[in-house]
């Protein structure tokens, strides 16, 4: 293992979900630590075009937030569609609403991108409190991803006071583009990190860790030996807030606008889509264990589902391919 990418694997552990350990073979490498997308970002890339490569990569990324997805983007088209209840989309975000929206329709609408009104009520990235019930049933009024209707050019709201949040798949998304712009580019291998989800490029097989909640930064409770595939992992840990002794995390349930409590404390799955391996980590959690495995392989991708009380359950895909390295942890299927 060389000694660079053990450091930046510590230093982006801190914030990721997963955390990379990276086998790398002597060869031109360029690597970049960036914020964007409200986390930390980082990329290696390895092969002749690693430098320019690398350089671009953030400006992309932070070019897709701050023009398509973010909606706290004043200039984003997510921001122009809420403030005029609808309107014109571009091509690359009518995708991305599209997509999104059969796996809401899949996952019995357990992904919904309108919950924007009750996240904002949370307010997890600013001041997080929790929100009282009317608050809560007034804000449910208007969302629900029915009420979005797209073309390939247009987005039409039925309540034009729904709210599009696109925070449960922008990242994923994200990785997308970026793996279509890095196409034709002389790379061998690359690993491209947007917070909880990675992008893993190339034919070489990389191990990839799920983060232990309860452990120290950097602790890994389970290890993935993968190539050539995106990766998403969505936790209760990831962001949360303590208010009277009781623990509110940032994964909501669409019926109520309460986090999600089923036993879970994070999901991870493997899929070639970037777009799909994140919307189905923030599904599966929502849906659980059960469902939520039914759900992954509907969309053919892999999970591994983590309870609190340490049970892991992992999908027959993905078994041979993953260890628990902490004997806190169990494989119970
Ligand atoms: P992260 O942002 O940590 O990668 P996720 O991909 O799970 O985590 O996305 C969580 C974000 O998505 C939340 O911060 C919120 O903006 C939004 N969100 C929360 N619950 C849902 C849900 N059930 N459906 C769609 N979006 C959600
Ligand atoms: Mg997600």
């Amino acid at each position: 293992m060389r000694k660079g990418l053990i450091a930046l694997a510590a230093a982006a552990a801190a914030v990721l979900a997963a955390v990379l350990i990276y086998d790398g073979v002597a060869e031109k490498e360029a690597q970049q630590t960036f914020f964007a997308m409200d986390t930390v970002c980082s990329l290696t890339l390895t092969g002749r075009d690693a430098p320019a490569a690398a350089e671009e990569i953030p400006a992309q990324v932070t070019a897709l937030e701050t023009g398509l997805f973010s909606r706290q983007a004043a200039g984003s088209e997510a921001a122009q569609l809420n403030r005029d209840g609808g309107g014109a989309v571009s091509a690359q975000l009518a995708q991305v609403l599209s997509a999104t929206w059969e796996i809401s329709e899949k996952s019995g609408g357990a992904l919904d991108c309108t919950l924007g009104g009750v996240s904002d009520l949370w307010d997890f990235t600013g001041d997080p409190h929790v929100p009282s019930q009317a608050q809560l049933q007034a804000a449910l009024a208007h969302t629900g991803y029915r009420k979005l209707h797209l073309s390939e050019t247009a987005v039409a709201y039925d309540d034009p006071a729904a709210v599009l949040d696109l925070g449960a798949v922008g990242k994923g998304a994200a990785l997308d583009a970026v793996r279509e712009a890095l196409q034709g580019r002389r790379l061998r291998a690359g690993i491209v990190s947007l917070g909880g989800s990675i992008l893993l490029l190339g034919r070489r097989t990389f191990t990839v860790g799920i983060k232990d909640p309860a452990g120290n930064e950097g602790d890994c409770l389970a290890t993935m030996r993968l190539s050539d595939c995106c990766i998403s992992t969505s936790g209760s840990y990831e962001r949360f807030f303590e208010e009277n002794g009781e623990r509110y995390h940032h994964i909501l349930d669409p019926a109520t606008g309460l986090p999600v409590r089923n036993g879970l404390v994070s999901v991870t799955i493997v899929a070639q889509s970037g777009l799909v391996s994140d919307a189905l980590s923030t599904a599966c959690f929502v849906r659980g264990v059960e469902d939520g495995a039914a759900l992954a392989a509907a969309f053919g991708c892999e999970a591994v589902f983590v309870a609190e009380n340490g049970d892991v359950t992992v999908t027959d895909g993905l078994r041979a391919k993953l260890t628990v390295t902490n004997p806190d942890y169990r494989i119970v299927n």
